[in-house]
Order: C-alpha cells, then sequence, then structure tokens
C-alpha cells in the first residue's frame, strides 16, 4: 500500500498554493497535484497563468504578471516543505479512509497515493469561443474578467460576448471606463434576469448587436477587432475593437468528483455553509471549484487558507 499522507492537494491555482503554504507551515508536509499542461488554456498555476498584468492582487503596488505571481506562490509554498508533482489526477475514490488518489491510469488496481485529509482547488474555466489564437490573445485585449482587466479599457470601444446575467453585468461594470461597450449576442433575446436587461437597455454607453456571433479575432499579438457575422442573414462585418470580453459561463473542474461529492446544481462542489468542508469528512474545497460568485485570485487564496486551517484542525482531532 502506498504511503499515507496526511493532506493531499489537488490544483495549484491560488486557492491551492495557499492551502499548501499553510499545511507545510503547520508542518504537515503537504503533496500538491498541480495538474500538468494538457493545452496552452489548461496548465498548473489556474488562470492567472493566462493573464498579463494583476494589479488588483494586495501588496504589489505597481502590478505583477499572473505567471511571476503564481511563480511566488508556488516558491513560498516549497520553501516551508510543501512538495509539488506536476501530474494530473486520474481519480479519486472518497468512499473509505485513507482517500485514495490515483494518478495516469485510473484503472491501475492499486492507487498511487493515499490521504487522510483531501483539499480540491481544482478551479473553474471560463468557457470560450474556441477561434485561433484565442489563447494567445488572453490578456492582450482578449480577456475573460471585467473587475481584473476593465480598467485597462478606459475611453477605449470594446465588446462583450454573450446574454446572460454575466454578460451584462460585465458590461454595465466596463461602461464604467470604457467610451463605448457593444454586446454580442447570439440571439436576440436576452438570457439574462429583468432587472440586469433593464440596467443594460437604459445605459447610454450600451450597444446590442443580435444574432451575432464572433468567427475570427483580428490582430497577432494584440487584438484589433473581430469578424462578426449575422446568424440570421449570414452577413460578415468587420469590427473594430481594442478589448472583448467572453462571458459565455464557467466549467468547474469537478469531472473527479461526481457521484462522490455534494454538488450545486450548476456543478460547482457544495460546502457546509461559512465552511469549505464538503460532505465527506476530511475533504475539503476551496477556491473557484466552489465559488460561482467571486472568483478572484484573492477571494481563492483566503478560501485556501480556510480550507487549510480546516483540514488542520480535522487531522488533529484524527490524530488525537
Ligand atoms: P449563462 O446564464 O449560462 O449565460 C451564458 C450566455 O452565453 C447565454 O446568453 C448564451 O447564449 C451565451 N453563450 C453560451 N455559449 C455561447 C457560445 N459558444 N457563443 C456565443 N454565446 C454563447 O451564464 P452566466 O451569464 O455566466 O451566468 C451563470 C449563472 O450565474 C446564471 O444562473 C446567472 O443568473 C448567474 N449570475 C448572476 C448574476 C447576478 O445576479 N448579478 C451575475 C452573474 C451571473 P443563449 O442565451 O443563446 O444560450
Amino acid at each position: 500500500m502506498p504511503d499515507v499522507r496526511d493532506v493531499i492537494i489537488i490544483g495549484s491555482g491560488p486557492a491551492g498554493l495557499t492551502a499548501a503554504i499553510y499545511t507545510a507551515r503547520a508542518n504537515l508536509a503537504p503533496l500538491v497535484l498541480e495538474g500538468e499542461p494538457s493545452s496552452n488554456s489548461d496548465q498548473p498555476g489556474g488562470q492567472l497563468m493566462l493573464t498579463t498584468d494583476v494589479e488588483n492582487f494586495p501588496g504589489f503596488p505597481d502590478g505583477i504578471m499572473g505567471p511571476e505571481l503564481m511563480m511566488n506562490f508556488r516558491m513560498q509554498a516549497e520553501r516551508f516543505g510543501a512538495e509539488i508533482h506536476t501530474v494530473k489526477v486520474s481519480k479519486v475514490d472518497l468512499s473509505a479512509k485513507p482517500y485514495s488518489v490515483w494518478v495516469g491510469d485510473p484503472d491501475a488496481s492499486v492507487p498511487t497515493h493515499h490521504a487522510n485529509a483531501l483539499i480540491i482547488a481544482t478551479g473553474a474555466q471560463s468557457i470560450m469561443l474556441d477561434l485561433p489564437n484565442e489563447t494567445e490573445l488572453v490578456g492582450h485585449g482578449l480577456s475573460t474578467c471585467a473587475t481584473c482587466d476593465g480598467f485597462f479599457f478606459r475611453d477605449q470601444e470594446i465588446a462583450v460576448v454573450g446574454g446572460g446575467d454575466s454578460a451584462l453585468e460585465e458590461a454595465n461594470f466596463l461602461s464604467r471606463f470604457a467610451s463605448k461597450v457593444i454586446i454580442i449576442h447570439r440571439r436576440s433575446e436576452l438570457r439574462a434576469s429583468k432587472i440586469m436587461q433593464d440596467r443594460a437597455f437604459n445605459n447610454p454607453k450600451i450597444e446590442f448587436l443580435w444574432d451575432t456571433v464572433v468567427t475570427e479575432y483580428l490582430g497577432d499579438s494584440k487584438l484589433a477587432g473581430v469578424m462578426v457575422e449575422n446568424v440570421k442573414t449570414g452577413e460578415s462585418n468587420e469590427l473594430p475593437l481594442s478589448g472583448l470580453f467572453i462571458a459565455i459561463g464557467h466549467r468547474p473542474g469537478t469531472d473527479l468528483y461526481k457521484g462522490q461529492l455534494a454538488m450545486k446544481e450548476n456543478g460547482y462542489l457544495e460546502t457546509m455553509p461559512d465552511r469549505t468542508a464538503t460532505d465527506v469528512e476530511g475533504v475539503f474545497a476551496v477556491g473557484d471549484v466552489t465559488d460561482d460568485y467571486y472568483r478572484q485570485a484573492i477571494t481563492a487564496a483566503g478560501s485556501g487558507c480556510q480550507g487549510a486551517l480546516e483540514a488542520e484542525r480535522y487531522l488533529e482531532a484524527l490524530h488525537d
């Protein structure tokens, strides 16, 4: 049987690595299974690896690049003894203690690791349009977070893709900075709530482009515009823009836990009120994998700290 670790942390964004820093400093020798690059948009370190300037993470008055910030998190965790493996978890079994974790072949009869406590920090991914050059343009005019990047588009013409509450909320927020915000929606009816619709319709800076999809990003190293197509008439047009925000939903990284952990209707992991504890004792969920509301690096880091403290207390009771 493989060694039984006290804590295994799955995921390596701000939540996972903050949990690693705290559990390492509590002498719990955490093992972090950080993920493995499988594409440009899916790599260890989470969503900040796809960002350029981060100006709202406290402690960096001049801002910091997303990948550099994550490298700092990682080095800080390693300094206190966190062991980080660049591998992808293929299966977990939470039906018996200690919990089992597989890396590689999920059908292997013996799991790769056992753990008394698990901290799940597998994050969420923004759903993207999957157009050519998309990953390269993220952070260079293409964004998935108005709160993070709106400030960079002062007095510019930008657009938001989507017709749900997120798209309208982002457009309203962006109108504080931009000179014009165009909402590009694939239908002629919005999915968003009535109150958000009223707010957007009454905002003089917001315009709508109905029945329209983005078919191409223009610009090589920096977004210069998009090609759009009217799905009813088939007509194509070039739309010059300096910024495009994709707001067509998020997908939490919860496939591994289906049928084993309680999930909300939208697939995010359910935790106890004001806690990171899931419905399985000793399994904690932190960061965006459980957060469909704030979705910020700083809130994820705070949640990672909470998960580490809860895991520490759980292990203390277990060992007593
Ligand atoms: P959502 O409600 O699922 O809306 C996604 C939007 O993106 C839809 O309008 C959809 O078009 C469009 N879309 C999806 N795939 C697309 C594609 N490939 N190309 C172009 N358009 C595409 O997602 P959300 O807006 O992120 O909201 C998620 C949940 O959070 C919702 O329950 C929402 O109410 C909630 N939320 C609430 C607030 C708030 O109350 N302040 C703020 C944000 C989110 P169709 O309409 O044609 O399907």
